[in-house]
C-alpha cells in the first residue's frame, strides 16, 4: 500500500510526487512513456513562482537557459513592451520544461519514489479505507490517498469519482529551433502574447522564446486538431505581423506540433475522501494569460506541505481535513484570479471591442510607467494572497480614459462589471 500515488507527471504530479517522497511512500503514474523521451517544452516562469521551487531547481541553468527580461503585449497596433530592467530583477525565467521534470523525477527517485511510465489509469476503485487503481494491462495498486494530476486528460477519471471538470478548451504549439544569433537578433523580448480575434476568441497567440528554440502556437479555441494545426502553419507562412519574428528561421510544413485541451476556471471543489485534485485538472490556470504552471506548482506545494502533518498523524484523509488544501489553494492564488478574470471578461469574447480595448492596453504599457510598474510587480510578487487588486482597478480606469469617447458610452457598463471582480 502506497501513502500517495499520484496520477499525471505534468507539472503538478511531478513536483507533489517529488516534495512528498521526503516523507511519504509516492507512486507515480503517467500514460506518455517518460522513459523513453519527456516531450519538449518552453514556458515563460513569471519570478512568482519561486516560492514554490526548491533551490536546487531554480539555480539550475539547464532548466531555466534564459532570464525572462522583456515581455511584448502585441495588439494589431502596437508592441506594448515591458522591460524588467526599468524597474530591477528580471520578470522571472524560461524555462526548459523538460528539463525541469527529468531532474524532479531524479530526486524523486533519489528519495525513494517508485516510477510507472507508459501506463494509463483507466478505473480507479473506491473502498472503505483505501483507494485502489487499475492501469491498461490490469494491474491494481493501492494507497491512503489518491492524487489526481491529470491536466486536461483525465476527465473521464475525474468524473468516475464524481469531481466536476473545468471549461477546456483547446490549444495548439510548435517547438522551432534557431540559432541563438538569430533569436537575438528577431527577438528583443522572450515573450510575445498577442491577441488577434481571427486566431482565437478565447487566448493568445504566443511565442515564448528559449535558448535556441522557441514555443509557438496559440490557445483557446475548439476546433480540431487538424484545422488548429493548419491555421498555425498559416499563420506561421503568411500572418504579416509575425513575420519579422521568423525572419530567416528555418521550418517547413511538416513540422511535429502539439495540440491538446487547455482549461480553465477552477472547479468547485478540489478533494474528496481520500482524493484530491491539482493544478489544470481543477481548473488552476488564470483566466486571461493562461499560467498553469504556476497554479500547478502552488497546488502541489500546499497539498504537499498539508499532508505532511496528516500522515504524521495517521489521518483518514476524511473530506473535512482536506478541505483545508481546497482553502489555502483559495487564500494564495484565488486574489490575483481576480485580475485574470477581469482580463478575460475585458478583452477576449466580442470581436469590435476587443480589439480596441488590446489597442488601448498595449498603448498605455508603452505610455505609462506606472502600468508598467504595476504589472512588473505582479510578475514579481513572492505573495500572491497579497496581489493589489486596487492597482489592477487602477489600470482599468487608465484604460477606460484612453479609449475613444464612442467606445466609452458603448462599454463604461463593461468596465463597471469588471471593476467588480
Ligand atoms: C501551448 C501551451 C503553452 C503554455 N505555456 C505556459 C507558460 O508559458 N507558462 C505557464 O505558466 N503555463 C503555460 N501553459 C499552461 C501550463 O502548461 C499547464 O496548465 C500546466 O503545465 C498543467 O500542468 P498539470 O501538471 O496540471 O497537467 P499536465 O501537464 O497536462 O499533466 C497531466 C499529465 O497526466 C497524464 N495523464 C492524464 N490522464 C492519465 C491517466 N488516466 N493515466 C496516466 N496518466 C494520465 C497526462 O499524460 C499528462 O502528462 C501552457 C499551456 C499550453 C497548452
Amino acid at each position: 500500500m502506497y501513502d500517495f500515488i499520484v496520477i499525471g507527471a505534468g507539472i503538478s504530479g511531478t513536483s507533489f510526487a517529488y516534495k512528498t517522497s521526503k516523507y511519504a511512500k509516492t507512486l507515480l503514474i503517467e500514460a506518455q512513456d517518460y522513459d523513453r523521451e519527456i516531450p519538449v517544452r518552453t514556458n515563460i516562469f513569471a519570478e512568482h513562482n519561486k516560492p514554490f521551487v526548491d533551490d536546487v531547481f531554480w539555480n539550475d541553468d539547464t532548466i531555466f537557459p534564459r532570464p525572462f527580461i522583456q515581455l511584448n503585449y502585441k495588439s494589431e497596433k502596437y508592441n506594448g513592451l515591458l522591460s524588467s530592467k526599468e524597474f530591477g530583477a528580471p520578470l522571472g525565467k524560461i524555462s526548459h520544461t523538460e528539463i525541469l521534470l527529468q531532474k524532479l523525477i531524479d530526486k524523486f527517485k533519489d528519495q525513494g519514489g517508485i516510477t510507472r511510465f507508459n501506463e494509463n489509469i483507466t478505473k480507479i476503485v473506491r473502498h472503505t479505507d483505501y483507494i485502489e487503481v487499475v492501469n491498461n494491462k490490469g494491474e491494481s495498486f493501492t494507497t491512503k490517498l489518491l492524487v489526481l494530476a491529470t491536466g486536461s486528460r483525465g476527465f473521464p477519471l475525474q468524473k468516475s469519482l464524481g469531481f466536476e471538470t473545468p471549461e477546456s478548451y483547446m490549444g495548439i504549439y510548435t517547438n522551432i529551433y534557431a540559432d541563438e544569433s538569430i533569436l537575438n537578433e528577431n527577438f528583443s523580448f522572450q515573450y510575445m502574447f498577442h491577441l488577434n480575434h481571427n486566431i482565437s476568441q478565447n487566448g493568445p497567440f504566443f511565442f515564448n522564446v528559449g535558448k535556441g528554440r522557441i514555443a509557438t502556437g496559440y490557445l483557446g479555441n475548439r476546433e480540431s486538431p487538424p484545422e488548429l494545426r493548419e491555421k498555425l502553419i498559416r499563420i506561421l507562412k503568411n500572418y504579416q505581423k509575425i513575420q519579422p519574428f521568423m525572419k530567416g528561421i528555418k521550418w517547413d510544413e511538416n513540422l511535429p506540433c502539439v495540440s491538446g485541451g487547455i482549461s480553465k476556471h477552477p472547479i468547485s471543489s478540489f478533494s474528496k475522501d481520500r482524493v484530491i485534485v491539482l493544478g489544470e485538472a481543477a481548473g488552476l490556470v488564470t483566466a486571461f494569460f493562461y499560467e498553469g504552471i504556476l497554479c500547478g506548482l502552488a497546488s502541489a506545494h500546499i497539498a504537499a506541505t498539508l499532508l505532511n502533518s496528516l500522515l504524521e498523524g495517521n489521518s483518514n484523509f476524511t473530506k473535512t481535513e482536506l478541505k483545508k488544501y481546497d482553502d489555502e489553494v483559495a487564500r494564495v492564488l484565488f486574489t490575483y484570479f481576480r485580475n485574470g478574470n477581469a482580463c478575460e471578461y475585458l478583452f477576449y469574447n466580442e470581436s469590435a471591442s476587443s480589439k480596441t480595448l488590446w489597442n488601448a492596453y498595449t498603448n498605455l504599457l508603452n505610455t505609462n510607467k506606472t502600468v508598467r510598474q504595476y504589472i512588473y510587480e505582479a510578475h514579481i510578487n513572492q505573495d500572491l494572497s497579497t496581489h493589489n487588486t486596487d492597482y489592477d482597478r487602477w489600470v482599468g480606469e487608465q484604460l477606460f480614459a484612453a479609449i475613444p469617447v464612442i467606445s466609452k458610452m458603448t462599454l463604461w457598463p463593461k468596465f463597471l462589471k469588471a471593476m467588480s471582480f
